[in-house]
């Protein structure tokens, strides 16, 4: 690292990180208030090189959002609805087969699939789904649920510990779970942005739970709302802590929240800017030594800015994605997919290099495609054809 690039105030930070020295939550709030993006970025880039050389990944996936209705109203959610209400929706099983069924030929690798907390649906609607999508291809990875939907399940519908659920759920075909539903840890917080969610502890206990089974999961912050960056550092702590004990963390995926759609006082605030998503990643990158990935999600950076945070301490575009709904229902702007090539074009224009990835982030061959989708993106809606 060429140290006259770097502020004085990073230097020993700088040092730290080239000595393979863990920083401190004191530290992060440092680099929180940091205004020089190109230092944060050229401190960030050691780690991710340290841990992904030049290597930037992406999955070809396929995102399916069962249902909007929900017995929550988290305050920052455009996506929830009631059941009586005008853009609620829910698929039927059959449905989201079929969805499936029709993305395979693309060469899927995965099927990402969460939704609302559903007050009605049985405990043999979720499985039967899992068994059908499993027995669609035994190579597809399953992954679905937030932790926040695994207790939903175990508590309201399952009625059986969360090991017994997540064993259930296993043995119906999940692969791992999503990382969803963190949000900020801080109950101050929380309290404000998704009153009646789930606590942060309740949260690491379904990931600690998943991890001693074997399971792997991905981690995530939503920020950019009414966060002190003091509340994110924490953030950040409590999920390097729970990674220290169990090593079942194979990306960190932050979201900067989208106002647009939002409740309340929350819809007044401004999107949190280029400068800062950057920044987050950058400092994320440096704090988190014990996760091995950082994923810019571009349907919220959008491409080109996730583009950029290849340089940033970002190495993996997330995937192809093939419709998504959630973010799209908060007013993001973005495409609700990208083709291989689009993933893999900005992944050499900025001078990495581009390799397929599978669910827990290790490089894979691309699968047999019988459409031509390299170029073309598939058919957007959820339908059969
Ligand atoms: S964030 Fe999740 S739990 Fe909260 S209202 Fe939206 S769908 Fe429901």
């Amino acid at each position: 690292m060429n140290y006259q690039l770097i502020p004085k105030e990073l230097r020993s930070i700088a040092e730290k990180v080239e000595a393979r020295q863990r920083i401190s939550e004191q530290d992060v709030l440092i680099l929180y208030s940091a205004n020089d993006l190109n230092a944060l970025g050229m401190i960030a880039n050691v780690v991710r090189e340290r841990k992904n050389a030049n290597y930037a990944t992406y999955i070809h996936n396929r995102y399916i959002n069962y249902s909007n209705i929900c017995i929550l109203s988290c305050q920052f959610c455009a996506f929830a609805a009631r059941k009586r209400d005008a853009h609620a929706f829910e698929y039927a099983i059959e449905e989201i087969v079929c969805a499936v069924a029709d993305a395979l030929p693309l060469g899927v690798t995965e099927v990402h699939m969460v939704g609302g907390l559903h007050p009605t649906l049985k405990k043999d609607w979720y499985l039967d789904l899992l068994r059908r999508l499993r027995a669609l291809d035994q190579q597809l990875h399953i992954k679905a649920f937030t932790a926040i939907e695994v207790r939903h399940l175990a508590h309201r519908v399952f009625k059986m510990p969360i090991r017994d659920t997540l064993e259930t759920l296993r043995a119906a075909g999940l692969g791992s779970i999503t990382g969803g539903g963190a949000e900020i840890f801080d109950p101050t917080v929380r309290d404000q942005i998704c009153r009646g969610k789930e606590t942060a502890a309740e949260w690491l206990d379904v990931h600690r739970t998943w991890h001693s089974m074997g399971g792997r999961s991905t981690c995530t912050m939503l920020y950019g709302h009414i966060e002190t960056f003091s509340q994110r550092a924490d953030h950040l702590r409590q999920l390097r802590q729970l990674q220290d004990e169990t090593g079942g963390f194979t990306g960190f995926v932050p979201f900067a929240f989208e106002p647009n759609q939002a409740h309340g006082s929350l819809a007044d605030m401004k999107r949190a800017s280029a400068f800062e998503q950057l920044r987050n990643l950058a400092v994320s990158r440096i704090y988190l030594d014990n996760i091995d990935h950082l994923t810019a999600y571009w349907v919220s950076l959008g491409l080109p800015l996730a583009q950029v945070s290849l340089s940033y301490g970002v190495d993996d575009l997330h995937g192809t994605i093939l419709e998504e709904k959630i973010f799209h229902m908060a007013g993001a702007t973005t495409p609700q997919q990208q083709s291989v090539a689009a993933l893999e074009h900005a992944i050499r224009e900025a001078g990495r290099e581009p390799v397929q990835r599978d669910s827990h982030y290790r490089h894979i061959s691309p699968r047999h495609q019988t459409t031509e989708t390299r170029a073309t993106p598939a058919p957007a809606e959820l339908a059969c054809a």
